[in-house]
This record gives C-alpha cells, sequence and structure tokens, in this order.
C-alpha cells in the first residue's frame, strides 16, 4: 500500500493539509474494540479533531468487543490504504497479527490506551499503574481497616494487571501491619458491568456481607458493585472508579462512590490523532514524537511510549472536571 511515503504540505483554503506526494490527503484509520464505555466516543471525537486539524481523513471500525472481528477489521482499514493506524486492542494475545500486517505495507501503528506487547507499535496511554495507586489511595483513606474486595478489569486487557499492580503497592503496608485483608478478587470478563454486579453480588453472599470496601477498577464496573451493594442496604461504603463517567462522577457527589480516577480522553485522542499523523510523515519514526521515551514492559520488551497523567477525582475536587469542561455543572445532581 504505502511502503515509502513521502509527506507534503499542501495548503488549501488556508488549512494545511497532510497529503502524499500523489496529493492524496493523509487517512488514518482507528480500531477500536467497541464502544461500551462513555469514554470511548470522547476519545474519538478528540483523534476526529486532531485529523482534521492536521487534514488527514479518519475512517474507523468498531470490534463489538470481538477479538477475531478487530483482526479482519484492521484487515479492512489498511485495504481502505490508510497511513498509520490506531489500535484499542480487545484481546492483548489476539492482536500480533494485526500489527505484522500494518508492519508488511509500512503502516505505523500507535496502540491506544492499552499495551500491544510489540516494538513496532508505539504505546501511547496514561500512566495505568498511577491510576491503581490512585483508586487504593483514595478507598485506604476512606477505609483504613477493614475487610477488602478487588474487583479487577477484563483479564484480556494488560490495564487490569497495571492497575492491580499500583492498588497493590499501596495497600501492601497495611496488609502487612493487618489492618485490611483482601477478602476475595475478581476480574471483569469483558469489562461488563453487569459481570462486574454478578462478581460482587457471589462475593458478598460467600462472606456474609462482611466487606468494608472495593477498589473496583472503572466506573463502569463500580456502576455494578455499588448496584451489589444497594441491593444489601450497603451502598456508601468506600468504592473505587476511573474515567469520570457522568454516572461515576454523580456516585461521588452523591457519596455512594469514592474516587473516579480521571483520564482526561480530550488529551489522549488528541496525542494519538497527532502522533499518528507524524509517524506516517516520517515513515514511522518513534523518537520523533514529542514526550516520547523509551519503556520497559513488565515482559521486558523495550518500546516507545508515551504517558499521560491521571487525576483523582473525589467529593473534594469535584470542580476539578466542571472547571475544565467535562461535566457542566448542571449535570452534576448536587452542583458543585
Ligand atoms: C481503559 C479504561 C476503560 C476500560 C474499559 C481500559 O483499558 O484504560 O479507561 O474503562 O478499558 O473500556
Amino acid at each position: 500500500m504505502k511502503k515509502f511515503i513521502v509527506a507534503a504540505a499542501v495548503a488549501v483554503a488556508g488549512f494545511t493539509t497532510s497529503a502524499l506526494a500523489d496529493g492524496h490527503a493523509m487517512t488514518v484509520g482507528v480500531s477500536w474494540s467497541n464502544f461500551q464505555e462513555e469514554r470511548w466516543k470522547t476519545d474519538e471525537a478528540a483523534i476526529k479533531g486532531a485529523l482534521d486539524a492536521a487534514g488527514a481523513n479518519y475512517v474507523s471500525a468498531d470490534a463489538q468487543s470481538s477479538s477475531a472481528k478487530q483482526l479482519s477489521d484492521v484487515e479492512s482499514l489498511i485495504a481502505q490504504g490508510v497511513d498509520a493506524l490506531i489500535i484499542l486492542a480487545q484481546d492483548s494475545a489476539a492482536i500480533g497479527p494485526a500489527v505484522d500486517a500494518a508492519a508488511a505495507e509500512g503502516i505505523p501503528v500507535v496502540g491506544y490506551d492499552r499495551l500491544i506487547e510489540d516494538k513496532r507499535a508505539f504505546y501511547l496511554t496514561f500512566d495505568n499503574v498511577e491510576v491503581g495507586r490512585m483508586q487504593a489511595r483514595a478507598v485506604l483513606e476512606a477505609a483504613p481497616k477493614g475487610r477488602y474486595v478487588m474487583i479487577k478489569g477484563s483479564p484480556t486487557d494488560p490495564n487490569a494487571d497495571f492497575l492491580r499492580g499500583g492498588q497493590q503497592e499501596v495497600l501492601q503496608a497495611a496488609i502487612d501491619a493487618g489492618d485490611i485483608t483482601i477478602v476475595d478478587e475478581a476480574y471483569t470478563d469483558g469489562w461488563l458491568p453487569a459481570n462486574a454486579q454478578r462478581n460482587m453480588e457471589q462475593i458478598l453472599t460467600a462472606n456474609d456481607n462482611g466487606v468494608d470496601a472495593v477498589v473496583a477498577s472503572n466506573d463502569g464496573t463500580a456502576g455494578g458493585v455499588v448496584a451489589a451493594l444497594t441491593a444489601q442496604g450497603m451502598e456508601g461504603i468506600p468504592v473505587s472508579g476511573q474515567d469520570g463517567d457522568h454516572a461515576a462522577l454523580n456516585r461521588v457527589a452523591l457519596g455512594t462512590q469514592t474516587v473516579s480516577v480521571w483520564k482526561d480522553a480530550r488529551e489522549l485522542g488528541k496525542a494519538a490523532g497527532e502522533i499518528a499523523v507524524a509517524l506516517a510523515k516520517s515513515d514511522g519514526d518513534m523518537s520523533a514524537v514529542d514526550g516520547s521515551a523509551e519503556w520497559e514492559s513488565p515482559a521486558g520488551t523495550k518500546m516507545m511510549a508515551k504517558f499521560l497523567a491521571p487525576v483523582p477525582v473525589t467529593k473534594d475536587n469535584l470542580s476539578a472536571v466542571v472547571d475544565a469542561g467535562w461535566i457542566e455543572k448542571d449535570k452534576l445532581c448536587q452542583g458543585v
């Protein structure tokens, strides 16, 4: 398709258009895993905005939670002649052939938000270990002693274990001191809130409701957890989440969720669009990406990466998300 790109800046009606040597505008393909969580539409709008600003076209496919569909989606994006790919992987163990297919055509790949363990993919994400630390810190502050449950993310998403690792780092001292005990933990297949709710119901039953705090790994799973707690009249015990989902921010305002670690998806999406264009223009030169550095995965893969910083949002600083234009004040049930 596009083994050797020569990029030319063409001024069109006052805008700078990223175009190839043959005059065709650049096209970036995005392979989404699904649109289950609220955040992904925000990520998508931000990617589109960055591509628009660069005069590049956006094409996309939604794998609808199927790792097999994601592989054929990537093939089809490649067949559409994309100059760079952004991939939100559904299953880290199944995505390899997509990177092979892109590499065979000389198409640069951005592993978006979730690790694609391959040095041919640029890794762009938030610091997920730090997200985990922030979740545990907020819950530990609210429940310095007691019986903890860990509701983890999808087992096919490396973020689940990065988060869990950060959570453990923060909880370890309190565990060693005998102040807290982790009574149970469970992965959440597909990050589905209904699965988190079912796991939480089973854990409550097995423990005779003897649970004091829940470290849940995102806002969707926190919603499932809070539903299970509410059914037992236990809503209000500390629960964590992440993403700044509007429903979760309202739970924070109401006191049924302790923290939502906010990752400004507008920033991640913008960075992804810009990086994809830069990589396409530089024929995949990752060192040209602003703010990138070499990173070593826990499995020992050295790859180029860029990490954005998350922000924990609790009842005390809800105004941060309002001030940032993430949520309108009147969409928060109790205002701030
Ligand atoms: C993302 C979270 C998201 C979860 C479910 C994770 O990889 O980092 O922001 O809530 O996937 O989509």
